[in-house]
């Protein structure tokens, strides 16, 4: 499921559901300086015999999105740069694709926790019985 990476509440909402810490060196970053790193690189993605292999060796899962919140986590700058277009190792490959996709259901909560605050949901008694009798015979 692609997600919009530059949607400031999702954002938010990675950042909160790593506990604002990197995965990788598990330090505490700041909401300035995370990324979110593509845990199977760009570089490979976009290129369709090598992630074919790749989506084998794993094997990966038949909808896996590499643009979505399974291929997506949290990272400090110097551990997304040291990591760069060079994938992991199959073994932690693996292992950090297991932890992305556990953490969607918590990064979507919070997603949506964050939008309800914004936008609260219609209050009931905005809409007494009296202007809801849709479908009734007058
Ligand atoms: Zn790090």
């Amino acid at each position: 499921m692609a997600f919009n990476r530059h949607d400031p509440h999702m954002r938010l909402a990675i950042w909160e559901s790593y506990a604002r810490k990197c995965p990788y060196c598990t330090r505490l970053v700041g909401y300035e300086d995370f990324q979110i790193d593509h845990v199977i690189p760009n570089a490979i993605s976009r290129k369709p015999a090598r992630y074919a292999a790749l989506a084998q060796s794993i094997p990966l899962q038949s909808d896996f999105d590499p643009q979505g919140l399974e291929n997506a986590i949290l990272s400090c700058r110097s551990c997304n740069l040291r990591k760069s277009g060079d994938p992991q190792e199959d073994g932690d490959l693996r292992y950090t694709l297991k932890r992305a996709r556990e953490m969607m259901p918590r990064i979507l909560a919070t997603h949506a926790a964050l939008l309800e605050k914004i936008q609260p949901p219609p209050n009931p008694a905005d809409f007494p019985a009296s202007s809801t009798k849709i479908g009734e015979k007058s």
